[in-house]
């Protein structure tokens, strides 16, 4: 077994595992249980990827970016997660998930959301499987995402909102594990990212595989190989990381870097950079790095990008962290807002500002010259558009 796999009691090296109250044992233990024979099964799979290919859109294209490549002495192809329907890499994982829980008899979906991306995400494979979806989103998030708030009535699903505590991400997720306690029979719960309990790290991480399972197919078509000599994602909770690095894992002479929102600086105390700044503690059930005051309290993270604003990381970055496996590399609100800049000036792509992150590596001179590199585009910069019109003053 890989070591860098999740072992049989759920962990990464010392972290992961699942730290959970004894009423949600039961919803876990059936999903862990179930999920790897599942997710397995030829039924799923055809399901899985029939949906993948008709209705998201996949394979998302590798693409040569030319002019980017000259501006860095290196040969960059990037890898349009942003071309999937809804606009990034999350419909990977609610679609996998929706179907795992259709196989388990569930009848109701719930999630938890920060920016509102997951929460668009969960609503559109709601509707494409005729699930009610209850999305609980902090009231402060509500007030600031109001378009992704639309999208998600829109497409049917119910918005609640979390009023206690900073009436953020944290206390959306503790209203959707209310829920979750209160229907253990009907409903599953989908989480968004490569955190919370064992199984969900390694679940998602296996439903976004698809990514890297893709880029090999590709780099082996267009140049003879399937190992680039860099791999590069941002990192916000990790699941389009560990999507684009699952297939490269224990190709060690492949170096893996991830991109981690710094905000507005490492030490300025508006800061996302759980490398830098965390240590060893429990969040959202699950053992791993997060930024936390000296007794243990969760400290409030700040980036530019809502999607990397998140106090930990999955636990098998934490994993990679602590390995030295992959290289994290923090990147500031102003590195980034350049480098999306730069994209859109030099390939026509604007990306997600949480993509800019993973971009801005390139102009830190992290990659080394003449390398073959893969960027993953983990979304379209659409929905940042009012963040790039007010920090380049465009209107
Ligand atoms: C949500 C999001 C992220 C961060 O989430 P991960 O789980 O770290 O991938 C990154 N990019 C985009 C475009 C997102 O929407």
């Amino acid at each position: 077994m890989s070591q860098y796999s999740v072992d049989e009691y759920g962990f990464y090296g010392e972290f992961g595992g699942a730290f959970i109250p004894e009423m949600l044992y039961p919803n876990v233990e059936e999903l862990r249980e179930n999920y790897r024979e599942i997710l397995a099964s030829e039924e799923f799979q055809q399901e899985f990827r029939a949906l993948l290919r008709d209705y998201v859109g996949r394979p998302t294209p590798l693409y040569y970016a030319d002019r980017l490549s000259d501006a860095y002495n290196c040969r960059i192809y990037l890898k349009r997660e942003d071309l999937c329907h809804t606009g990034a890499h999350k419909v990977n994982n609610t679609i996998g998930q929706i179907l795992l829980a259709k196989k388990l008899g569930k009848k109701r979906i719930i999630a938890e959301t920060g920016a509102g991306q997951h929460g668009v995400a969960t609503a559109t494979v709601c509707a494409l499987m005729g699930l009610p979806c209850v999305v609980y989103m902090g009231e402060v998030d509500i007030a600031r995402q109001a378009p992704n708030v639309a999208r998600m009535k829109l497409l049917g699903a119910e918005v609640r909102p979390a009023r206690s505590g900073s009436r953020t991400l944290k206390d959306a997720t503790n209203e959707a594990i209310r829920d979750w306690i209160n229907n253990p029979v009907d409903t599953h719960y989908i989480i968004g990212s490569v955190v919370g309990p064992h199984p969900y790290p390694d679940m998602v991480t296996r439903l976004q595989a698809v990514i890297s399972e893709e880029i090999q197919a590709q780099l082996q078509e267009k140049e003879g190989r399937p190992d680039p000599d860099v791999l590069i994602a941002c990192v916000g909770g990790g699941s389009n990381a560990a999507g684009t690095y699952y297939h490269y894992l224990d190709r060690e002479h492949v170096q893996i870097i991830a991109a981690e929102a710094a905000g507005k600086g490492v030490d300025t105390g508006e800061s996302a950079a759980t490398s830098a700044l965390g240590r060893v503690g429990i969040i959202h059930a699950s053992k791993t790095l997060l930024m936390q005051t000296d007794d243990g309290q969760i400290t409030e993270p700040y980036s530019i990008s809502a999607g990397l604003d998140y106090p930990g990381v999955g636990p098998l970055h934490a994993h990679l962290f602590a390995t030295g496996r992959a290289r994290f590399i923090p990147v500031t609100d102003e590195e980034a807002m350049e480098a999306g800049r730069e994209l859109a000036r030099l390939e026509g792509i604007i990306p997600a500002i949480e993509t800019s992150h993973a971009l801005a590596v390139l102009a830190k001179g992290a990659v080394p010259e003449g390398s073959l590199t893969v960027i993953n585009v983990s979304g379209r910069g659409d929905k940042d558009l009012q963040t790039y019109i007010d920090y380049f003053k465009l209107a």
